[in-house]
């Protein structure tokens, strides 16, 4: 069954989530979005590549939102078996708790649009010969406790690792999508050792550089509080047979607790943020390593909806192989360009309409805001000053659709949310504003295309990159963002959208009035005047989903990271 994917020599990419498809669950947010559209270009563009991820069998959690404004968490259980198939000719196991914890295989497959195939193994401890709380570690993603997670990490990395040697894969280079994935390279610490050598005492037993060959680490957290770490306690009590000794672990992964950033980072030969400033950041954070900068992308067919995929085929034949060939969409004529996107407007109010009862107006410019609900993002900012935000809404008159969920521990995330439900309610009478439960990939794409505007709110410099800018402009949809990420690098300001904020850190009054200002003397006023509006829509699409893919960006890891 894997013959055709072990032929071939592959990069294997590590991520605790990859977003397979809409209807499957192994995804709570960016990470998992870019991972799946890393995976989906290798496969249009004939990369080799293998992806190496948990089952997750209860997904992330499925959002209810209630009267007031709580978020309720449900399990979004899926059956592997009708998406994937079972891989039975491998079992392997890893050492947990003085356990064997046996760990099985699923299969899927990621068809690119040229025939080329990147095989995702999906890893399973579901397996009747486990114990019942073993069964359950690869079930919920980013799930329960620390010790619960460092389970889940030593499955994903070592498991991992052991299940590509299993099924005979034949490995390049070892990329981790974050730190969750760093146990990999101490399981590969214990393939390349000195052993012709006569070792004196405190000398290397394990040959570093080797390992570091093998290893490519993409960082996603700009601040030293976001990374993954683990107490030593938590390590010496679950992992006391799997390890190289702790003392050696102390140097490689810090001495007061395994810090799998630094771990990834000692480990690996190449070192990269998702976007140039985060690059910068990330330097400054890490003065020891060199970071370099590859800015991240998204699939473009996978976030282009059929509407503009047809004016596209038109207009740019072969952009969804070349989407560098979208700078030539000034072909299109006005006319077909806003009616594209007045369709999907369409589309968007009638979900709306379904989903919550209430019926937006079609003409009126409508801002959108969707991501993960926690306090850096700043969901709310828009509504810091209530009197200013109605008063534009006089002068002005628009409307807001906001969607997201919050981590189930993240408190003040959740409090955001009920914030913006008083919000909703007390701005009732003048402005129209819903929230849609249960944000996913689906959701995304009718949200980032039906909407007239993308806004994006975050602390600078937090946003490391970003993503959702990128695919509304695949659907010539503007973004109002927060100068951070990959906005620094895709803002033109009045061609693809508008910045706010001068780019300074992080300055919430600041802003706020610079937010309004926008809004009430830029955008607004602009959106009425069609043939302007229309320049907007072929700036956004040809300057940035020109370049914002991942089929850029997979290129560049090619050149500049895989073939090192
Ligand atoms: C694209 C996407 C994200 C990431 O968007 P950001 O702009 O990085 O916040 C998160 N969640 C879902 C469901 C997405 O589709």
């Amino acid at each position: 069954m894997l013959h055709e994917f072990t032929r071939t020599p592959r990069v294997a990419y590590f991520s605790m989530e990859i977003a397979l498809a809409p209807n499957i669950p192994t995804y709570a947010g960016g990470l998992g979005v870019l991972a799946g559209d890393t995976l989906r270009s290798a496969a249009d563009i004939g990369l080799h590549m293998v992806g190496v991820t948990l089952v997750s069998r209860a997904g992330y959690f499925d959002q209810k939102i209630d009267a007031y404004g709580r978020q309720i968490e449900l399990p979004q259980m899926w059956d592997p078996e009708k998406s994937a198939q079972p891989i039975v000719c491998a079992k392997v196991s890893v050492n947990i708790e003085n356990r064997v914890v046996w760990v099985g295989a699923w299969l899927y497959r990621i068809e690119g649009l040229g025939g080329g195939i990147v095989p995702v193994i999906l890893l399973d401890t579901d397996l009747p010969e486990n114990t019942p709380e073993d069964r359950e570690i690869t079930h919920f993603l980013y799930g329960k406790d620390a010790a619960y997670r460092f389970k889940q990490e030593m499955i994903l990395g070592i498991g991992g690792i052991r299940m590509l040697q299993a099924l005979d894969f034949s490995i390049t280079k070892h990329h981790m999508n974050e730190g969750h994935s760093a146990l990999l390279a101490v399981e590969l610490l214990h393939r390349y050792t000195y052993q012709q050598r006569d070792l004196r005492p405190g000398e290397a037993l394990y040959d570093l550089p080797a390992v570091r060959k093998k290893c490519i680490f993409t960082t996603h957290t700009p601040v030293e509080a976001g990374q993954d770490k683990f107490d030593y306690s938590i390590v010496d009590r679950i992992a006391q047979n799997e390890f190289i000794d702790l003392q050696h672990l102390r140097k490689l992964a810090g001495e007061d607790c395994l810090n799998m950033t630094r771990l990834a980072l000692n480990l690996s030969e190449y070192v990269n943020g998702v976007a140039k400033c985060h690059a910068e950041v990330s330097q400054k954070m890490f003065q020891t390593y060199v970071v370099h900068a590859i800015t991240n992308g998204v699939h473009p067919h996978t976030w282009t909806n059929a509407g503009f995929a047809a004016l596209y085929d038109k207009y740019v034949q072969g952009w969804r192989h070349e989407p560098e060939q979208l700078v030539r969409i000034d072909q299109a004529s006005e006319e077909e360009l806003w009616d594209t996107h007045y369709n999907s407007k369409i589309k968007l109010l009638d979900i709306v309409h379904q989903s919550t009862g209430k019926q937006l107006d079609l003409d009126l410019p409508t801002i959108g805001f969707a991501r993960r609900m926690t306090s850096y993002k700043r969901p709310d900012l828009i509504f810091s000053d209530m009197e200013r935000l109605k008063n534009i809404a006089k002068k002005y008159p628009f409307q807001l659709i906001l969607a997201g969920k919050a981590h189930p521990s993240d408190t003040r995330g959740k409090e955001i949310i009920e914030s913006i439900h008083a919000h909703i309610h007390e701005l009732s009478e003048d402005i129209k504003v819903v929230y849609l439960s249960g944000y996913d990939m689906s959701m995304s794409l009718e949200l980032v295309s039906g909407v007239d505007v993308w806004l994006n709110t975050p602390l600078r410099p937090l946003e490391a990159s970003g993503t959702s800018g990128m695919k509304a402009a695949f659907n010539g949809v503007p973004s109002l963002s927060v100068l951070d990420g990959w906005w620094i690098e895709g803002c033109i300001e009045g061609v693809t959208g508008w910045a706010v904020g001068n780019g300074d850190v992080g300055n919430d009054q600041g802003d706020i009035n610079d937010l309004y200002n926008k809004l009430e003397n830029s955008v607004l006023p602009l959106y009425n005047k069609r043939k302007e509006w229309v320049n907007l829509m072929k700036g956004v699409i040809s300057k940035n989903a020109s370049i914002f893919n991942t089929h850029r960006m997979i290129r560049r890891y090619a050149t500049e990271a895989y073939m090192l």
